[in-house]
């Protein structure tokens, strides 16, 4: 039966701990707030460090983003399901837990990109690889210019002569403001904004470009052109592929946090929501939704952002002023289909698709059992795992031209997922063929990173580093993605505990 997830809960369920350990270490004490993978990073190195750690968590289960649900009774991620291998947080986190063996790459097929009639006659053509968020590092190369045309490869390429003027300096600005300068409408309406939408779920009109890339302003001073400052960053990343998974689903490093944390004594307690914070004789109280007060040494928050400030406010009314808004609300249809024409994968390991593609909703489609051999190893040929994705966040303009899907009834989203995912790989899938289905929704949980973040977050975390013992990380601040999250998460509670011991 495909039932309804809220990934956050309007109230907490009520209270379930873990036991609590029979020895409580001696040394200084930490609370997280937040049992999302940032929380469970701080705490095991919290933990390990040598403190006393409880983990707060307001839904029942932990991980946060990185979830699993079973559909047509196979287990499979609800959230994220890869990570960024540009830097090695994510691999040695992963070999730390033991589960370095079940670290696999993707199919290198790769993704497909889906524009309108009008841009691109045959629809559908292969992504072209190299880029950042879809910019270009050549935009000569053939595919780039199959995908904008003669007239916008040419627009493309005056990046290279153009000054770059002042682009630097000035406060700031949107990814799209900066791509459609250098580059022109075409790389941003043809390439960007389809790669932005699948993993930002937001329009790059809207996003702030130091949030999203950070450096690549720097880079294109130094640099002289975007091309090049996106070469030179694509260059500096590790040979291979750019994204890595574990077989059996990222639902795994949850588990493997959550043990590690069992094994060395710390309290994991789910379905209560840390509701307020004060300071108390050097160190911190924090209230419970449960009615309980805990005191520690320190505290780390690492909630999503508007939940992070609210909490914080409490103890820092003048955070109040930072608060960001609720992320974009997604939907993911995953779709569980006996199709054997789907064996052929006829577009690589999914589709991103530009808002003007025709007669789409879906802003993508991941071909799950393409792009994770593990999968279709575990489902057998013939059965295949389709996951769609709808909603981001618009402009009023463009939102107000745009259903709000994550609204839509589940049995609706079900049949415009059949529609699309027909439509999109060119392969006609019936409700008879569909074994299995489930409607998740994300509501709240992707950061909006939308233009001023970046001062948004030095300004937090410019107030948090004014109250000793106080410490917060999560996505809201280092950036979506586990690589971001993992590094900084990692980096603060190393000098956290640096500091209390
Ligand atoms: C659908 C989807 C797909 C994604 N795919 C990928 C991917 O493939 N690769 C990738 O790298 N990244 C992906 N991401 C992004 C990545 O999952 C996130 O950036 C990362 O997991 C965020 O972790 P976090 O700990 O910062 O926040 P969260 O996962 O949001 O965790 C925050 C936790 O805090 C809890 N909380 C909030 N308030 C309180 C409170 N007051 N008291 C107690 N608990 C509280 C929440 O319930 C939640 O569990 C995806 C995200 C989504 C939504």
């Amino acid at each position: 039966m495909p039932h309804r997830f809220l990934a956050r809960p309007e109230k907490a369920a009520g209270t379930s701990g873990a036991q609590l350990p029979p020895e409580t270490p001696a040394g200084p004490s930490a609370v997280v707030v937040g049992g999302g993978i940032s929380g469970l990073i701080a705490a095991r190195d919290l933990q390990r460090a040598g403190l006393s750690v409880t983990v707060l968590e307001a839904s029942d289960r932990f991980g946060g983003c990185v979830g699993r649900h079973s559909v047509a009774g196979i287990e499979l991620d609800s959230g994220a399901e890869s990570f960024a291998t540009r830097s090695p947080a994510v691999p040695e986190l992963i070999a730390e837990l033991g589960l370095a063996d079940a670290v696999v790459a993707p199919n290198p097929a790769g993704s497909w990109l889906q524009l309108a009639a009008e841009d691109l006659p045959s629809g559908a053509q292969r992504m072209p690889s190299s880029g950042l968020l879809g910019i270009p590092a050549d935009p000569r190369h053939p595919d780039i210019v199959r995908a904008l045309g003669r007239t916008g490869a040419a627009r493309a390429a005056m990046d290279r002569i153009l000054p770059v003027g002042s682009l630097n300096r000035r406060g700031s600005m949107s990814l799209g403001e900066l791509v459609r300068t250098r580059m022109g409408d075409a790389v941003l309406r043809r390439l960007v904004t389809p790669v932005v939408g699948g993993v930002y779920s937001s329009d790059p009109d809207m996003l702030d470009v130091d949030s999203v890339a950070p450096g690549l302003r720097a880079a294109l001073s130094r640099h002289g052109s975007l091309a090049a400052a996106v070469g030179a960053m694509r260059a500096a990343a590790p040979a291979g592929s750019a994204v890595a998974g574990l077989r059996g689903g990222m639902g795994r490093l949850t588990d493997a946090l959550v043990s590690d944390l069992e094994a060395t004594g710390a309290r994991l307690r789910t379905g209560t929501r840390a509701e307020s914070l004060a300071r108390n004789s050097g160190g911190w109280l924090v209230r419970c939704s449960d009615g309980q007060e805990l005191a520690a040494d320190a505290v780390v928050v690492a909630a999503e952002g508007p939940a992070a400030v609210d909490l914080m406010a409490t103890a820092l009314p003048e955070i109040s002023a930072y608060r960001p808004q609720p992320g974009p609300g997604v939907a993911l249809v995953t779709l569980v289909v006996d199709l054997p024409e789907l064996d052929a994968m006829p577009r690589g390991t999914g589709v991103l698709v530009a808002r003007e593609a025709e007669g789409v909703d879906a802003k993508a489609l991941t071909h799950a059992t393409a792009k994770w051999p593990w999968l279709a190893d575990s489902t057998g040929p013939g059965t295949h795992v389709l996951r769609l994705s709808y909603g981001r966040a618009l402009s009023p303009e463009d939102a107000a031209e745009e259903p709000r899907h994550v609204e839509r009834e589940d049995e609706d989203l079900f049949r415009q997922a059949v529609a699309d995912a027909s439509g999109l790989l060119q392969v006609r899938i019936q409700a008879d063929d569909v074994v299995g289905w489930d409607v998740v929704r994300w509501v709240g949980a992707l950061p909006s990173a939308v233009v001023g973040h970046k001062d948004r977050v030095d300004a937090v975390r410019a107030a948090v580093a004014e109250s000793p013992g106080l410490e917060t990380v999560g996505a809201w601040l280092a950036g979506t993605g586990l690589a971001a999250v993992t590094a900084d998460t990692r980096t603060r509670m190393a000098a956290l505990a640096n500091a209390l011991l």
